[in-house]
């Protein structure tokens, strides 16, 4: 049997230990109800730990995240508080092939908003609404399962476009919103070796977590972004030794890539 994937559910943890409405939803913090999800559906296939923001390092120490796979990450009331150093580790992981699974409020974190390189902001309202999430790949792993073409959530806040992303490489589900809104609400890009998973659905007051539908979308998620293909090579590499021989090459200033020259005029 293969090794099995290894997942670090982060959470920053707070609503739930100051609300007591989402504590009466997720006592024991939503990071707990996703790892559950995922050993439900995944099994022996998965090794999840949890991670959150009050741990030396929030819980993301180099150890920690060399041995991570993939990072699923919560925050919400927070965002500003994880440390750009600890953001430019999981960044650099990410592009060494660790995957990466944003959910719902996510879409304002740090580490997402470095991985875009855009504002990621939204529209958004709490009413309590209706949420229609659309299949828009069948075919796909992070799909796999689902029974019809679309899945409903009784009661949701509405997040909706115009969503300040790069165009995603992938759409997996687009949401309507009884409201009148629709939003972008599953989207895949690769940034380096590794590849990032938007999903939306989510938010502390309600139990979005115990959904069946998104439960399994969680673990397919957590499944198809476990690092696969070839070792990433991403530093840059000056080859003057070219592979074949260059008929007619011409004179080189390869020497300025270098540091500018010292009588360089600067203002
Ligand atoms: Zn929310």
């Amino acid at each position: 049997m293969a090794s099995p994937i290894r997942v670090t559910v982060w959470n920053e943890f707070i609503h739930e230990r100051s609300s007591d409405v989402v504590k009466s939803i997720y006592p024991d913090g939503i990071h707990a109800v996703v790892a559950a999800a995922l050993r439900e559906h995944l099994g022996e296939r998965v090794q999840v730990r949890t991670a959150t923001l009050d741990e030396p390092d929030h819980g993301l120490s180099k150890a920690v995240l060399k041995e991570t796979d993939v990072l699923m990450w919560w925050g919400h009331a927070a965002h500003d508080e994880v440390s750009g150093k600890v953001v430019k580790r999981v960044q650099k992981r990410i592009l060494k092939g660790m995957g990466l699974v944003a959910m719902h409020s996510a879409h304002a974190s740090k580490i997402f908003r470095r991985m875009m390189g855009t504002g990621c902001m939204l529209r958004w309202r709490e009413a309590g609404e209706r949420e229609r999430l659309w299949n828009l790949a069948p075919g796909h792993p992070i799909t796999a399962g689902l029974k019809e073409e679309y899945f409903e959530l009784e009661h949701t806040e509405m997040y909706g476009e115009f969503f300040d992303i790069p165009p995603p490489d992938e759409l997996i589900f687009v949401s309507w919103f009884e409201g009148g809104e629709v939003f972008r609400s599953g989207c895949i890009w690769r940034r380096g070796a590794g590849k990032i998973f938007y999903f939306r659905p989510g938010h502390e007051t309600y139990p979005i977590y115990y959904d069946a539908n998104v439960r399994r979308v969680l673990a397919n998620a957590a499944a198809w972004a476990a690092p696969s293909g070839a070792p990433y090579v991403g530093k840059g590499r000056n080859i003057p030794e070219p592979l074949s021989p260059i008929a007619n090459p011409l004179e080189s200033h390869d020497d300025l890539h270098g540091a500018p020259p010292a009588n360089r005029a600067t203002r």
